[in-house]
């Protein structure tokens, strides 16, 4: 997305309600950013290829002004993106090596004998702690989107925001970081593979939950209910791709109180799944391009993207908890003594304590931060093949295919302040989509149709 300030804060908060929140922290992210995936503006590999072009060659451009906004805001939330990673692992690292987490749990174990109560206790005290610790840079981000136009968000609605997204991070995070942390203590082995296999079916339940605990944040509607002529339009659309997307799971949703950005996602698995548009979007964009926005979201059910994404999700987990028992396993033998983390109940067993756990986490942070450009490749393959589904989904039902893509990405663009021409580096890192100017470009270009080809997912 492009507003990466106010997109990332948007992943964080929908993050904090994925529940596995800490656990999860650096690799949920590009779930969420695929299965909301929505058509935003964002990075590419194929970036460098686009901005190596002339500009008069690009098909995503803004005036002059714009430009030189979207320019610096590439620049703030980029660096806000690092240092927040940065800090993230930091936090955890200062709370063990200041021996706060090893005090956390005496202070816990004095107020109730019941361990499990303990337990809840200090997740619940541990995940209120870190996400003040990251409440500085929260505000700035959203300093930084309100003075660019972006978040029209005030802070009272802000602070509850982020006050609903606490409670229910330590509503649904604690009990899961208490039962994670009984793993490593009756499994101090074999507890990576545990809690393998019991995060799958939780991950599949909060993207299952996603759609049922958006509407604590923002107010939703049914589509057909103020925009019956469009509906009428996206049922071409569903008709021609055989998604069976019914009416009644398009959702409008009344962004427009809280951000000047456009959006548009699929979310959900099973019987939450739904197609959900930005009331801006609606707003703003010609009916041809929401078709077209709507074609790309419908490319990510027909491929299967969420799916996948959940698959390849798993696959990769299994590795990163292994490696991360290591690297933990390794911490805990080298400071053990010096953060205190053994206790006569883990029997001694340094990660098994509530403190140890945190050495986990802390190895679970770094991983995702150093996985987050592998994660993002695969989204942004992902967004690519649904942009050509979305421009094939769109081909006789619109008079330009070509031209109505390129259109929406620049309102896309114009809207989030995307920068025309990002560092490639910082594309391969961060961006979860093709830049704008990636997509763009592709769209203008794609025709397979001309001189009586045929589409990669149409044959007509
Ligand atoms: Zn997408």
């Amino acid at each position: 997305m492009n507003t990466r300030a106010s997109a990332w804060l948007f992943a964080r908060r929908n993050l904090l309600t994925l529940c596995i929140a800490l656990v999860l922290a650096g690799l949920v992210p590009n779930l969420s950013a695929a299965q909301s995936a929505p058509t935003q503006p964002a990075p590419s590999s194929q970036a460098a290829q686009a901005s190596s072009q002339p500009a008069s060659a690009q098909a995503y451009s803004l005036p002059p002004d714009k430009l030189a906004k979207a320019i610096t805001l590439g620049h703030i939330s980029t660096a806000l993106d690092i240092i927040g990673s940065l800090w993230g692992m930091a936090v955890l690292w200062l709370l063990l090596a200041s021996r706060w987490a090893a005090g956390l749990a005496a202070w816990a174990e004095s107020v109730s004998r019941r361990r499990w109560l303990q337990g809840l206790l200090f997740f619940a005290v541990f995940l209120f702690i870190t996400t003040l610790a990251g409440l500085p840079l929260d505000a700035i981000g959203h300093v930084v989107s309100r003075h660019y136009g972006i978040s029209v968000q005030g802070w009272g609605s802000w602070l509850e925001d982020l006050g609903k997204g606490l409670c229910l991070s330590v509503l649904f995070g604690a009990p899961v970081l208490l039962l994670f942390n009984w793993i490593v203590r009756v499994s101090p082995r074999r507890y990576w593979m545990w809690i393998w296999l019991v995060s799958l079916p939780l991950i599949v339940l909060s993207v299952f939950a996603s759609p049922l605990l958006d509407p604590i944040f923002n107010k939703f509607e049914p589509l057909t209910k103020t925009h019956s002529a469009l509906v009428a339009k996206l049922e071409t659309v569903v008709a021609r791709t055989g998604t069976h997307i019914a009416p009644d799971r398009m959702f409008l949703m009344k962004a427009s109180a809280k951000s000047n950005g456009l959006n548009a996602y699929v979310t959900g698995i099973g019987a939450t799944k739904r197609f959900v548009m930005w009331d801006t979007a609606t707003d703003r964009l010609p009916d041809d391009e929401i078709l077209f926005i709507f074609g790309h979201e419908s490319g990510h059910y027909v491929l299967n993207h969420i799916p996948q994404e959940l698959s390849g999700m798993a696959a990769g987990l299994f590795f990163v908890f292994w490696a991360c028992a290591g690297f933990a396993g390794r911490l805990a033998r080298r400071f053990g003594v010096r953060w205190q983390l053994g206790d006569p109940y883990s029997g001694f067993i340094p990660l098994a304590s509530r403190q140890g756990f945190v050495v986990l986490l802390f190895a679970l942070s770094v991983a995702g931060f150093i996985l987050q450009p592998a994660g993002n490749t695969f989204s942004r393959h992902f967004e690519h093949e649904a942009d050509v589904y979305g421009q094939e989904a769109i081909h006789g039902l619109v008079a330009d295919p070509q031209k109505t893509a390129v259109s929406a990405f620049n309102h896309l663009g114009e809207a989030w302040l995307e920068d025309p021409n990002p560092s490639p580096f910082i594309e391969f890192w961060e961006y979860n989509h093709p830049s704008v100017q990636t997509r763009a470009n592709f769209a203008a270009h794609y025709d397979p149709w001309a001189n009586g080809g045929r589409g990669r997912f149409f044959d007509r």
